[in-house]
C-alpha cells in the first residue's frame, strides 16, 4: 500500500527510535530521513540515548537529536510535529521514561514501521511485519511501495544495508529471505560499496573492546545439565575496560555457539539496572521468555529484557526461571 499522499499531505514529520540505538533502528532512522528528503519533506530524527561510535560514519548521523542529551529540544520539535514515525519498536515504552511522556503528550499522527512480536496499539498507522529480519528492510518495502524505488540514492542504500546486515547476522539468522539478498544485490548494482559498510561497523575496533571480549569469553559459564550458556558483566568489570556503547554487541552469540547450547544470554550491569540479551535457536522462544520474566520481548531466537534486582540475583533468577522453562 503507498502511503505517499500521507507524507505529502502531513506537515513537519519526526523520525523516532528505541533507546540503545543498534544499527537497524539508526539505519531505518536515516534510511527514512534521506527518503523524505528526496521527497522533499525536511525531517528530524531523533533517538533517545547516544549510538555506538562505529556508526557515525553514516551520513546524516551527524544531524541525529539525543534526546537525553537535549531533552528540551527534543521535547520542542516533538510538540510541533504532526507525524512521527517510530521506527524499529513497537510499545512507546521501549523508548525511555522521559521520551514516552512526551510522545504520549503529542498530538501528532503516528506512523509505526517494526518487525517486533506482539505490537501495541499506539500508531494510526502501521507497517508490522514480524517476518522481516529487520525494520531496514521495511522502509525498503515502504519506499517500495510508493512506487519511489528510482529514487534510493547511496544514503539511503548505506543505512539500509547497515540496518539489515546488523540485524541479520550479516545474513546469517533464518529470517533472511531471498528478498532480502535481492535489495543487497540492487544496492550493490546501482554502486553501493558494501565491503566499506561491513569494514566501517566492524574493522574499527579499539584494543579495549578485544581485551574486554577476551575477559567475557573467559567467563562463560553453563548451566549443570542443561543447554544454557551465559556470562554476566557487572558495570565494574565492564569499566575496568573502558566499556562503550555497542562493545559487548554480540557477546550472548559468542555462548550461542557451542556446541550442544540452545539458549544463550549476555546479562550485565547498567547504571544500577540488569539488562539481559538472549538468544535461542530454532523454536525456542525466548520472546515469551523474555516478556514472562524480565519484562522485554523481541523476537522468536533474539530478545531482551531488565530487571531493578542486583546481578547477582538476576542471574540466578536467569539460571532457574530458563532451566523450567526449557524442561
Ligand atoms: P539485544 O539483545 O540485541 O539488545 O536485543 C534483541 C532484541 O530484543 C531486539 O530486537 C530488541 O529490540 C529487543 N529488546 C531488547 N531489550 C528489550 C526490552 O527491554 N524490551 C523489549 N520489549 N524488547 C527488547
Ligand atoms: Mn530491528
Amino acid at each position: 500500500m503507498s502511503y505517499k499522499k500521507t507524507i505529502l499531505n502531513s506537515g513537519k514529520v519526526v523520525i523516532i527510535s528505541h533507546k540503545g540505538p543498534d544499527g537497524d533502528a539508526i539505519g531505518s532512522s536515516l534510511a527514512l530521513y534521506f527518503y523524505l528528503k528526496q521527497l522533499g519533506k525536511e525531517t528530524i530524527v531523533i533517538l533517545p540515548d547516544n549510538f555506538p561510535t562505529y556508526f557515525s560514519w553514516l551520513n546524516g548521523s551527524e544531524d541525529i537529536i539525543i534526546a537525553d542529551k537535549d531533552i528540551k529540544i527534543a521535547e520542542k520539535i516533538i510538540s510541533s510535529a504532526d507525524l512521527i514515525f517510530c521506527l524499529d519498536f513497537n510499545d512507546l515504552s521501549r523508548v525511555g521514561y522521559d521520551l514516552e511522556n512526551i510522545l504520549k503528550k503529542s498530538k501528532a499522527e503516528f506512523f509505526m514501521i517494526d518487525h517486533h512480536q506482539n505490537p501495541k496499539n499506539f500508531a494510526k498507522y502501521s507497517m508490522s511485519r514480524t517476518e522481516s529480519c529487520s525494520t531496514a528492510q521495511l522502509i525498503f518495502n515502504f519506499i517500495e511501495e510508493n512506487d519511489d524505488i528510482e529514487l534510493i540514492n547511496n544514503d539511503i542504500a548505506e543505512s539500509i544495508y547497515t540496518g539489515i546486515i546488523t540485524d541479520s547476522g550479516s545474513f546469517q539468522y533464518s529470517n533472511v529471505e531471498p528478498e532480502t539478498h535481492k535489495i543487497a544485490a540492487l544496492f550493490i548494482e546501482r554502486g553501493l560499496n558494501h565491503s566499506k559498510v561491513h569494514d566501517n561497523i566492524f574493522k574499527h575496533n579499539k584494543i579495549s573492546k578485544l581485551h574486554l571480549l577476551g575477559y567475557a569469553l573467559q567467563k562463560i559459564e553453563i548451566i549443570d545439565n542443561c543447554p544454557v550458556a551465559f556470562i554476566a558483566l557487572s558495570e565494574n568489570e565492564m569499566q575496568q575496560f573502558s566499556a562503550s556503547k555497542g562493545d559487548t554487541e554480540g557477546l550472548a552469540n559468542y555462548c550461542l555457539s557451542i556446541e550442544g547450547i540452545e539458549v544463550a544470554a549476555f546479562i550485565r550491569e547498567d547504571k544500577g539496572i540488569i539488562k539481559l540479551s538472549i538468544r535461542s535457536l530454532e523454536e525456542i522462544s525466548v520472546n515469551s521468555f523474555a516478556t514472562k520474566y524480565f519484562n522485554g520481548g523481541g523476537h522468536r531466537n533474539a530478545a531482551g529484557g531488565m530487571s531493578n534486582e542486583s546481578l547477582e540475583k538476576t542471574v540466578s533468577k536467569f539460571k532457574s526461571e530458563i532451566k523450567n522453562y526449557l524442561f
